[in-house]
């Protein structure tokens, strides 16, 4: 599939849409309370239960009158008073007033709210020469929302905002669509997990813990498969249970020239297709199927395997949980240093963008940008977005900037 590309490698973009075509949203619904909805997607569309505010209200602490009786200069009689959550019960009539405070109900025969500061009272006489309109100061009901008006649409990821939103609308259950369950799982006879000594030619195993702190704020269900050793046998059991996951997503075994049997056993078990994107970095990566789930084998380099994670996994991710996301914002930064950069591949460089002196954007990278290096992308806040076919870069030069989002920052 890659050959058609220049240098045989395929976009990222291209790459994207291949996959996003591949997955459908899960169909599953469950009931949460509000208290556990952050975070999830919105199976069935929420229309607002009631009218915000339920009542006409007063905006004001002041006199609730008729304005028909406030021409020129006029001397009402106060029949009682209106707090919030207190209403007065009678009806207001001609000449007549009633002393209400902000947020108090409209009592019926009241059609305006005069300011306390626009009248003098002695005793239950309320004098006025302000001139009075119909309506003022007064909040009306369904002002802000309306019964039955659309709130959240199917596929929206619900923010901790929204759900003030539903609180503050009496709603106490959402229909969510069910979590994605994924099982994540790391390969290659080099690794060993943090907390065990190290012996010659080891090294620590980080993706699995980097990509599941990743996921989890995504609201997926993770499973941690651990590291599975170079043997058939593991390979194999390993991915018969993973196969009973919505996806799986594994580091390490995809690159040209890795001697394990990843390749060879997936193969077996599904079907797999391995990618060289045009990317940087993050060139290997496979798609494939592993009976029902969907599989993504990312890098095993660490920043590697975050970055095809982030830019692949989680937008098809998103796309299997349901949720309609928009694509991210990029800022447009300048940068303060010279990039060296081929032509060929598009670079998700790590760096530090915040506000210069004049208080544009201006960007750094974070130092050395090799694909293993996790202090580049750990000290970092954003990427580089550096187009396919730009060549080197010039300090002063404007560059795309894509601020680190809820997942990685
Ligand atoms: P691979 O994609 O398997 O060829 O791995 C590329 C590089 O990433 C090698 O240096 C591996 O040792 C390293 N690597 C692979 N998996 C992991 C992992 N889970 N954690 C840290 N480094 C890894
Ligand atoms: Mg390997």
């Amino acid at each position: 599939m890659a050959d058609c590309y220049t240098n045989g490698l395929m976009p990222l973009a291209e790459g994207l849409r291949v996959l996003l075509d591949k997955v459908s949203s899960i169909m599953d619904h469950e009931q949460v309370s509000l208290s556990q909805a952050a975070g999830r997607v919105v199976a069935e569309a929420i229309s607002c239960p009631i009218n915000v505010p339920p009542a006409n209200n007063s905006a004001m602490d002041g006199y609730g009158a008729r304005s028909a009786d406030c021409i020129g200069e006029v001397t009402l009689t106060c029949i009682g008073q209106a707090l919030a959550g207190q209403p007065y019960s009678g009806t207001v009539a001609a000449g007549q007033c009633v002393w209400i405070m902000t947020g108090a109900v409209i009592p019926a025969g009241v059609d305006a709210v005069i300011m306390q500061e626009d009248v003098t009272r002695e005793e239950q006489q309320v004098s006025l020469s302000a001139a009075v309109k119909q309506g003022q100061n007064i909040r009306l009901a369904g002002e802000d929302l309306q019964a039955g008006q659309l709130l959240f649409e199917p596929g929206h990821r619900i923010k901790p905002a929204d759900i003030g939103l539903l609180a503050s609308l009496g709603v106490a259950t959402v229909a969510v669509k069910r979590k994605p369950k994924v099982a994540l799982l790391s390969n290659g006879d080099e690794l060993v997990e943090p907390g065990q000594p190290l012996a010659a030619g080891q090294i620590y195993e980080s993706n699995r813990y980097a990509l599941a702190a990743m996921l989890k704020r995504l609201s997926l269900e993770v499973d941690e498969f651990g590291i599975i050793a170079d043997e058939p046998e593991a390979i194999r059991e390993a991915f018969t249970q993973a196969s009973q996951y919505d996806a799986v997503i594994s580091s390490g075994g995809v690159s040209v020239g890795d001697a394990d049997y990843i390749k060879d056993i997936l193969s077996e078990m599904g079907q797999i297709d391995f990618w060289k994107l045009a990317i940087k970095p993050g060139k290997p990566f496979a798609y494939g199927r592993l009976g029902k789930a969907h599989y993504f084998g990312l890098p095993g380099n660490p920043v590697s395997a975050m970055v095809t994670c982030h830019q692949l996994a989680v937008p098809a991710l998103r796309q299997l949980a349901g949720e309609f996301a928009e694509p991210p914002l990029t800022v447009i930064a300048t940068t303060t240093e010279a990039i060296r950069k081929r032509p060929g591949r598009l670079d998700f460089q790590r760096g530090i963008v915040q506000r210069g002196d004049d208080g544009r954007l201006v960007v750094s990278t974070t130092g050395r940008q090799g694909s293993g290096i996790m202090s580049s992308i750990s000290n970092a806040n954003c990427f580089l977005v550096l187009e396919l076919e730009r060549g080197n870069i010039d300090a002063g030069e404007q560059v795309e900037v894509l601020l680190f989002d809820a997942l990685l920052g």
